[in-house]
């Protein structure tokens, strides 16, 4: 069995190996070694936070999205916040879709956001100012495009 890069550190593990020697992240000992960041499951996450949901295409990501001006939307074309979750490993260069279904379901908000930099255990706020809002959002759903693992051997625990 061919050995597994480790996505995160770069070291090579044997091919059956189910956790990186080097830096404990968990591989996918069944696939083809092909890991990506953001879609390796961590094994002890943080908890998912009330009222959050799962991003899509993701592990151990969530999402709640909510009108900018308070709890509950006046017009549905107001803007809105995304609070994105990571409970699992340290990410950076998050890219997500966010989609804004409409009263019938149809899409009626498309784009992708960036983050810089999520920590396990942080949040942030994605912002969808209203003048991409042309007709009102009823709810929304996240997916994970692509990120990087933020591996910084200074500052991680040894
Ligand atoms: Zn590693």
């Amino acid at each position: 069995m061919n050995d597994t890069v480790c996505p995160r550190c770069h070291s090579e593990n044997p091919g059956i190996a189910r956790f990186c020697a080097h830096c404990g992240l968990a591989l996918d000992a069944k696939g083809t070694g092909v890991l990506a960041a953001g879609q390796v499951r961590h094994p002890s996450p943080e908890a998912e936070p009330a009222d959050f949901e799962p991003v899509r295409d993701a592990e151990n990501l969530f999402f709640r999205a909510r009108p900018a001006w308070g709890d509950s939307a006046l017009l549905g074309t107001e803007p809105f916040e995304i609070h994105l979750f990571n409970g699992g490993y340290d990410l950076m260069e998050i890219v997500c879709e966010a989609i804004g279904l409409g009263r019938n379901g149809q899409t009626v908000y498309r784009a992708e956001h960036e983050c810089d930099h999520l920590p396990r255990g942080a949040s942030k706020i994605l912002e969808v100012p209203s003048y991409d809002v042309n007709e009102p959002i009823k709810r929304f759903t996240v997916r994970l495009v692509s990120a990087s693992f933020d591996w910084s051997p200074n500052t991680h625990d040894a």
